[in-house]
């Protein structure tokens, strides 16, 4: 499993696009038809780094649905 992505279906044609995870800005497009991929619509607040310090703060105590990736540098 590749821990530095995420998967994105095109809302046009249905494809999986795995997007790597430092490209959550710019022109993102499907790699088969080619529609741009607004991850706005998937993550309409964006995304946040937590850290030991703040995922307390920022994922346990907020109110509402968390969607979490955790990674590690090994
Ligand atoms: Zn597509």
């Amino acid at each position: 499993m590749d821990y530095g992505s995420f998967i994105v279906r095109c809302p046009q044609c249905g494809t999986k696009n795995r997007v790597p995870n430092k490209r959550t800005t710019g022109n993102i497009v499907c790699g088969k038809c080619k529609s741009q991929l607004d991850l706005t619509l998937l993550f309409p607040h964006g995304f946040l780094r937590v850290n030991d310090s703040s995922f307390y703060d920022e994922v346990i105590r907020f109110n509402g649905p968390v969607l979490v990736d955790f990674t590690a540098p090994w």
